[in-house]
Parts: structure tokens; sequence; C-alpha cells
């Protein structure tokens, strides 16, 4: 992160006052403009392509708070066994959920079906090779499975090593025990240091917050994504734990129209542009019902441009871009040194 004094500095070297920036934010955020360009099945359902072929329901299950106490485990195992009947069939977990008490809880869902699922579980502890050899085998066995379809990086720390991290899971993929990998939480700088090494092109997608209420990624991460073909999941779509979104006067407005929830209008906003992943996560049979919705929802232009005049882009999310282009900007020049 820059400090404001690393900020000025920048703009001084770029040749831009901060006056100029700030009209320049002012510009970029009410420009917003999309298309829907999915694929669908045949039930009309809208699914994502990742860029191996694999094709993956746009709307997910998340699992963070399941198996903690929210709800009965019982409900919960129901709430993903009614998300799996109705095409909700992309699970994401990861090792820390719970104490992986999440991940042995997908496990007996999936048991006796483990090949409808595509299952993502993510590395969130010990980043070197050995500890992500390990951790992968931990979540298998709590899973009840021989391979993950997808096994992300939860987030990059300070020292960890992209080269030694994008090695070891390509030497899972070998011994088959994953499909694919991608990471999570990773600014287009992260993702600029990840092409550069060895393999890292091979990521699959990169797993990140986005809702209506938090649309930071579209400034610079998603066109750098969809620029590569590379789909990426949307986690807290509804506004995290909180689910702050499921009463938003406008997202209710446009559900009344369509006779859904304001929970499903969200998330068919969240996967509007054809190359977003949502993972809702909710322990209730009920909610989720009202969230598989969104696979056959499909919201006119005018509604699009409703959501989006009510929830702008933030301008904190846009001053993060603009250092994230910074940071960009000072290791090419470190590189080119
Ligand atoms: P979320 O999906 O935006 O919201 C979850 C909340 O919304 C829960 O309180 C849930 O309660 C409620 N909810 C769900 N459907 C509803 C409906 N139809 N009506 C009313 N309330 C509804 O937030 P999240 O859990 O933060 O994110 C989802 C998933 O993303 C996580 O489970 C996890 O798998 C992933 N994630 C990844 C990261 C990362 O760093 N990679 C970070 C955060 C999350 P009920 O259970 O009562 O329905």
């Amino acid at each position: 992160m820059l400090c404001r004094r690393e900020f000025n500095g920048l703009c001084a070297r770029l040749g831009v006052s901060f006056a100029a920036v700030s009209a320049m934010l002012a510009t970029l955020s009410s420009a917003t403009t999309f298309a829907a360009t999915q694929p669908s099945n045949d039930a009309g359902r809208r699914m994502v392509r990742f860029r191996d072929g694999t094709i993956v329901p746009a709307i997910g299950q998340g699992s963070w708070h399941l198996a903690q106490g929210r709800h009965p485990e019982a409900v919960e195992e129901d709430a993903l066994r009614t998300g799996l009947s109705l095409d909700m069939t992309l699970i994401d977990t990861s090792d820390n959920y719970g104490d992986g008490r999440s991940e042995e809880l997908i496990g007996r869902v999936m048991a006796g079906q483990r090949d409808r699922v595509y299952l993502v579980s993510k590395i969130s502890n010990d980043m070197t090779p050995e500890g992500i050899t390990r951790a992968c085998d931990g979540s298998l066995g709590r899973l009840g499975t021989d391979h993950l379809d997808l096994y992300l990086l939860h987030w990059r720390s300070p020292g960890t090593d992209l080269s030694g991290v994008v090695a070891a899971f390509e030497s899972l993929r070998a011994a088959k025990k994953i499909r694919a990998w991608g990471v999570s939480n990773f600014k287009v700088s992260d993702m600029e240091d990840l092409f550069r090494v060895p393999d890292g092109h091979r990521c699959a997608t990169n797993q990140v917050r986005y809702s209506l209420d938090s649309r930071g990624m579209e400034r610079d991460l998603l066109p750098w994504c969809e620029q590569r073909g590379m789909p990426v999941m949307a986690y807290s779509p509804l506004g995290g734990d909180s689910g702050s979104l499921v009463h938003d006067p406008a997202l209710a407005r446009v559900g009344a129209t369509h006779d859904c929830s304001a929970a499903a209008v969200a998330l068919a906003w969240a996967i509007r542009r054809g190359n977003v992943i949502a993972i809702p996560e909710s322990g209730s049979p009920l909610h989720v019902k009202e969230n598989a919705v969104a696979l056959s929802l499909t919201l006119s232009p005018q509604e699009i441009e409703a959501l989006d005049a009510a929830h702008p882009v933030k301008p904190t999310d846009i001053v993060r871009s603009w250092l994230d282009q910074g940071r960009q900007w000072l290791r090419g020049f470190r590189n080119v040194e």
C-alpha cells in the first residue's frame, strides 16, 4: 500500500496534480456499460467458461460460516443439497473456514454425488511448497474426495514466493489432486507479478470481493481478466455477513417487477457481464431457492442503469485502483532499471 507522501510523489512524477486526479475519478465513477454475453445451458441457466473449456454455473455456493452454529448443521446441509438440485453445483470452501468444519460438512453433502460438484477450496496458511502439499491433502481428507476441481491461494502475504506456489500447484495438478488452480484477493499488480513467473499464466481465476456495494474491481481487475479471457469469482455478492444488499430498496424495486427477491437481483447484477461467477452463501434452503432464481434472471439495460445509479463506484475504490496503478508503474520502473 502506498502512503500519502508516496502517492503525492508518484502524482508529481507522472506530471498530474491531485485536483486533476480527482476530476478524472469523478468522470470514471459515472462510466458503466455492460453486456450479457454468457453461454447458457439447456434450461436457459447462465454458465461461465474457464479458459481450459470447463463450464460452470454462474452462481455457486459459498460456505465460510457453515458448521459454525448460525443454523443447525442438518439445515445447512439441506441448503447446500437444495442448491445442487437447482444447478448451483459449484461449491466454494477453504481449509480455514471453521477450522476445516466447513469442508467436513461439504464432504457429507457431496457423499454419493461428488461428480455433480465443481469443488473449490483454498490454502490459507503455510504457503511453502511443502505446506501447500500438506494443506491440499488435509482438505481432500476432510472433503472425502481424491481431487479438487480448483485450488486457490487464499491471499498473497508479503513473503509469499509466487514461483514456489505456482510450482507446488503445478505438481498437485500433475499428481491429479487438483484439476486447476487460481488465486484470491489479488490486485492487478499481483496478477502482473504472477504472470511473470514460470507457468503463472496457467492461473484459472481470481476470487475477489464484488457486489453492487463493492465495485472496485470494475475499474481495473475485471477488464484485465476479460482481456485474457479469465473468469473472476465474486465473493460476498450479497454484501457479506450482514447480507446488507438483501434489503436494498433499489434491488427490491427491480425484484418486484420480476416477482423475485432483492437477493436474486443482486446476484443477477453481479453475473451480468458473462465472465463473473458469484458465490453467495446461505445456510437456509429458502434463501438458496431465492438465490437460484438469478441463474435464469435477465436484467434489462434500464434496470442495470438504475442499479448502477443507485450504487455508483465509491471514490475510495477508485483511489485504490489508482494506487495499484502506481504500484504497477513503480514495479515496471524497477524491472527496467
Ligand atoms: P454473502 O454471500 O454476500 O452473504 C451471506 C449472507 O447473506 C448470510 O448472512 C446469509 O444468511 C445471507 N443470505 C444469503 N442469501 C439470502 C437471501 N436470499 N435472503 C436473505 N439473506 C440471504 O457473503 P459471504 O459469506 O461473505 O460471501 C460468500 C462466500 O464467498 C463465502 O461463504 C466464501 O465461500 C466466499 N468468501 C471468500 C473470501 C476470500 O477471501 N476468498 C472472503 C469472503 C467470502 P443465511 O445463511 O441466513 O441465508
